[in-house]
């Protein structure tokens, strides 16, 4: 009797600890710093008039609080509640708390090669780069026939087509002013495709406002239910370069709302509900040190290699902000999205480990 009570404990004890998820949703804002997720608006340059575009009065009124804690919560309400009290937070370097690009470059194609193949090839070296020529964890889980054709991709950047070399993979990757509807031909799709390639062009052929790759994003979700979607927003990247400190805190605003309306949709959804994990994160940072660097990035930048991680879903454990010391890589990503998944990414690449995110 006793010795049936000790492997019924021993089954629980292993299926508590082998939870994981069935589906993955990766999620990446371009160029969004640390130091606005874990502190929210910085007064020194949402003052300055150079970046405040013309009413600082109503971006305090949105953003601006005493602590620091409620100044990140008015940001990013969704993170700083569900994701903190049932996720993982990683990258407050106040707390001691590293991330860091491990690639030289801390710009984009760099940096999202760095987080999908989990390694740095240091001749990725533009974002002009040719077709990845290493593979990417979202690749290697197309190869798996549990994963197979199950996975797509969303990007407001056209270079997502390169960067997951989406020819080589065969995973549809639907970038910058890319159709949706040959590969989800309906009403809705269609409308949102029209929209698209109507819609007014800030920054040319290569990138699309992020309502668009939210919405395909989103509609493609619900009706042709990918195991594994990634999602990638640009507009952050774009305000900061453009010195608009005030378009850019919207711009993060929005994310962490279109990141509820993602999660209420897979809790509410009979296929992913409870099965389901995100991880989100970015490509670099910014500058901080010199306040106008804010709209920078690149090695010449101080600190632009300094990012930040979040997780949430089944086998992740609810550490919330994580505080303690510990210096964690881009490069890990790739590793963690595939072990929330319960499998093991190997290429002919070295693969980094993955977060400590069940332990
Ligand atoms: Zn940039």
């Amino acid at each position: 009797m006793r010795s049936l009570f000790i492997v019924l404990l021993s089954l629980f004890v292993t299926n508590t600890f082998a939870q994981k998820a069935e589906y993955l949703i990766v999620i990446t804002s371009d160029g969004v710093r640390w130091q606005d997720v874990f502190t929210g608006l910085d007064t020194t340059i949402a003052n300055n008039k150079k970046y405040h575009e013309g009413d600082s009065t109503a971006l305090r009124q949105k953003f601006y609080a005493d602590a620091f804690n409620q100044r990140r919560q008015m940001l990013m309400p969704f993170l700083w509640s569900t994701i903190a009290a049932k996720g993982q937070i990683y990258g407050n370097r106040t707390l001691h708390n590293y991330v860091n690009n491990a690639n030289p470059y801390w710009f984009s194609y760099p940096g999202y090669s760095e987080i999908f193949t989990g390694f740095v090839d240091t001749a990725v070296n533009s974002n002009d780069y040719m077709p990845n020529p290493n593979i990417t964890v979202l690749e290697y889980l197309q190869q798996q026939p549990a994963f197979h054709n199950k996975v797509a991709a969303f990007g407001a950047w056209s270079a997502f087509d390169r960067i997951l070399n989406e020819k080589r993979s065969g995973i549809p990757v639907m970038s910058g002013y890319d159709a949706t509807a040959p590969f989800n031909a309906t009403k809705t799709q269609l409308l949102l495709d029209k929209m698209l390639a109507e819609t007014y062009r800030p920054w040319g052929t290569e990138e699309c406002l992020d309502v668009f790759t939210h919405h395909n994003a989103m509609n493609y979700l619900k009706e042709k239910k990918p195991d594994v979607l990634y999602i990638s927003y640009g507009e952050t990247d774009e305000w900061a370069h453009a010195g608009k400190y005030a378009s850019y805190l919207k711009a993060i605003n929005q994310v962490d709302k279109w990141i509820a309306e993602i999660w209420d949709f897979v809790q509410h959804d009979p296929k992913y509900k409870n099965k389901t994990a995100i991880l989100i994160t970015t490509d670099h940072g910014r500058g901080d040190e010199n306040k106008d660097e804010w709209t920078s990035h690149g090695a010449k930048i101080k600190g632009a290699n300094e990012i930040w991680m979040a997780l949430l879903g089944p086998g992740i454990k609810p550490l919330g902000e994580l505080n303690k010391p510990q210096q964690h890589y881009q490069q890990q990503a790739a590793q963690t999205m595939a072990e929330i998944l319960g499998v093991s990414f190997k290429a002919k690449h070295p693969v980094a480990p993955a977060l400590p995110f069940n332990q």
